[in-house]
């Protein structure tokens, strides 16, 4: 600790290659410091610090992170904390660039597993970013100074003691996140596709903002006949509506808020802070948001079920192309989304392409089935279920023909849900002959496609391995600039981080193995979830969250060159 004082004492005021000295681990009372990587200049990514807390200091009580699931939340809820309290005890700027910035990765609604910081029987380690003051481009290594020895002290001592936490709080973190654990798990038994308990705010403040809508938002309640009363291990017995598994339309009018409940199942697969609003809204985990993508790449992808007699007789059992249309992409989206073992779609008109949806009848007068390529989404949901137990909630307000197709129908009436399947049945024509599918290929082909070596190669020019991420839907892998903007349950830039290096991990151990791409990735996040998120990545850092299969293969499908056998 006092070889750190003198060291930034005797570097102040030098030019800032000089702070590369202070790379290595300090002892300070009752914790550890380590300098883990220093920047290059001010303005460059901020330096990694970690700080490492002795669990017998640390005093968390072992019932709080006992579990997988707890632990999780555990982390959650202390790095929040440390966020906090840098945000009360960290002056900020102090010179020039990231001067006197010190930042931990925690995100606001979801709880994802993350590596900024970690519990373990043995301690509690928060990994932060920390931007080395400067006075110009020289050295400010008095600032530094009071960095490291009254401010970090100050975030340890408040964020990671047990005793100064909010430990009320703590708790309720980590009973919520239990609950919606089992909540999932309780999905299952009953046959049911989702679950949105009655309270539930659904709106949020806006459409870049996550957090709950404040005013005047309409609380969730169930429709009777829907309801269903789970008893969940910390919070007891809640109410509210379980849409079952099967086919489920969600209608009504324009603004209603029939996207918004689409939107929270989306999000229900992931656990929400207390206070979020959708805390027990929860989803199949496998659930994937399917859409209209336009201008995507495909890679050889079996998207015939949906779309045959192109015309010049073009394959589509394996589909390949720089610039897919509404349709095909819609398509190959569904098609991707089964081979990673989805078994629920979730799918809103808004981002529809209408020739995937529906065809009605006048169309299917003037143009002859021979002559139309696409095999409407309508014609093949059923089928979907039945023969592959993969089920669809899907918004419609436009369209009434999915009424035969629908297991479900529900109404939302001005953000109230409503119970209109009887309706929709007697409005429904007598089964559709159209919704015979007899005469077509089957649907569920398992995943066979794997990308060549060449396509995952994660190197460019002299890197031997180069990711990078600015933002949530730009993950730059390589020599591939690889687009997730419509992979919408991909929440966190953090995620789109850890699926460049899980994908660099493919490339360095699974590229060769003649495995399927799902084949591959389930092998990889085997690997997340028994050793870390840290083993995907050469060196400590802080900034990787847990993505899911459905979203890793997401953007390796997206990758715009290469072979695929
Ligand atoms: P739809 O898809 O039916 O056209 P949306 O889900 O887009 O409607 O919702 C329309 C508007 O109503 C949005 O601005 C949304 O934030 C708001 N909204 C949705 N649900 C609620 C609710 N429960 N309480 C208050 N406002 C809501
Ligand atoms: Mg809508």
């Amino acid at each position: 600790m006092e070889r750190l004082r003198r060291q930034l004492r005797s570097i102040d005021r030098k030019s800032y290659k000089a702070y590369k000295e202070i790379e290595g681990a300090y002892r300070f009372t009752g914790y550890d410091l380590c300098v883990d990587h220093v920047q290059g200049d001010p303005f460059a990514t901020p330096s990694r610090v970690s700080v490492r807390v002795p669990m017998d200091l640390a005093g968390l009580p072992g019932e709080l992170w006992g579990t997988e699931t707890r632990r999780v939340a555990c982390e959650d809820f202390v790095a929040r904390a440390v966020r906090r309290a840098i945000g009360e005890r960290v002056r900020g700027g102090r010179g020039t660039g990231h001067s006197g910035e010190v930042k931990i990765h925690a995100n606001a609604q979801q709880v994802l597993v993350r590596n900024a910081l970690i519990v373990t029987a043995a301690f509690v380690e928060a990994r932060l970013t920390v931007g080395l003051p400067a006075r110009g481009r020289r050295t400010d290594g008095r600032a530094a100074e009071v960095m490291f020895f009254e401010e970090l002290p100050g975030v340890v001592e408040a964020a990671l003691i047990y005793r100064n936490l909010d430990g009320a709080a703590l708790a309720a973190h980590v009973q919520s996140v239990e609950d919606q654990d089992h909540l999932r798990r309780w999905l299952d038994a009953q046959g049911l596709a989702a679950f949105v308990s009655d309270g539930a705010v659904l709106p949020r403040r806006s459409g870049i903002d996550d957090r709950p809508l404040r005013e005047h938002a309409v609380r969730f309640r169930a429709p009777d006949s829907l309801a269903h009363a789970p008893v969940l291990p910390n919070a007891g017995p809640v109410r509210g509506m379980g849409i079952p598994r099967g086919v489920t339309l969600i209608v009504g009018g324009g603004f209603h808020g029939k996207s918004t409940l689409l939107h929270a199942l989306e999000r229900g697969v992931y656990d929400h802070v207390p206070g979020d609003g959708r805390e027990r809204v929860v989803t199949d985990p496998t659930a994937v948001k399917v859409r209209a993508e336009d201008g995507r790449a495909v890679s050889g992808v079996d998207i015939s079920p949906f779309i045959d007699r192109l015309p010049f007789g073009r394959d589509t059992r394996r589909f390949s192309t720089q610039n897919a249309s509404g349709s095909t992409s819609q398509a190959a989206n569904i098609i991707e989304a089964l081979e990673t073992g989805s078994r629920l779609l979730l799918i809103d008109e808004d981002t529809c392409a209408t020739n995937f949806m529906i065809r009605d009848a006048r169309m299917q007068r003037l143009v002859a089935r021979e002559k139309e390529p696409i095999t409407p989404l309508l014609h093949r949901v059923r089928e979907l279920y039945k023969r592959c137990g993969v089920s669809t909630v899907l918004v419609m307000g436009g369209s009434g023909d999915y009424f035969e197709a629908a297991d479900t129908v529900i109404m939302m009436d001005t953000y109230a849900p409503e119970d209109v399947t009887a309706e929709a049945r007697s409005l429904a024509g007598a089964a559709l002959s159209e919704l015979d599918t007899s005469g077509l290929a089957p649907i569920c082909a398992g995943c066979a496609r794997r990308p060549r070596p060449s396509v995952l190669d994660p190197s460019r020019g002299r890197h031997a391995v180069k990711i990078d991420v600015k933002r949530r839907e730009a993950l730059s892998y390589g020599d591939h600039a690889i687009d997730l903007a419509n992979v919408e349950q991909l929440l966190d830039k953090d995620q789109t981080r850890a699926v460049g290096w899980m994908t660099a991990y493919y490339a360095r151990h699974l590229g060769e193995s003649g495995d399927s791409l799902v084949g591959s990735l389930r092998k990889i996040l085997d690997v997340a979830r028994r050793d870390g998120l840290d083993v995907f990545a050469p060196y400590k850092r802080g900034d990787l969250a847990m993505p899911r299969l459905h979203e890793v293969a997401a953007a390796i499908n997206r990758i715009r060159e290469g072979e695929w056998d």
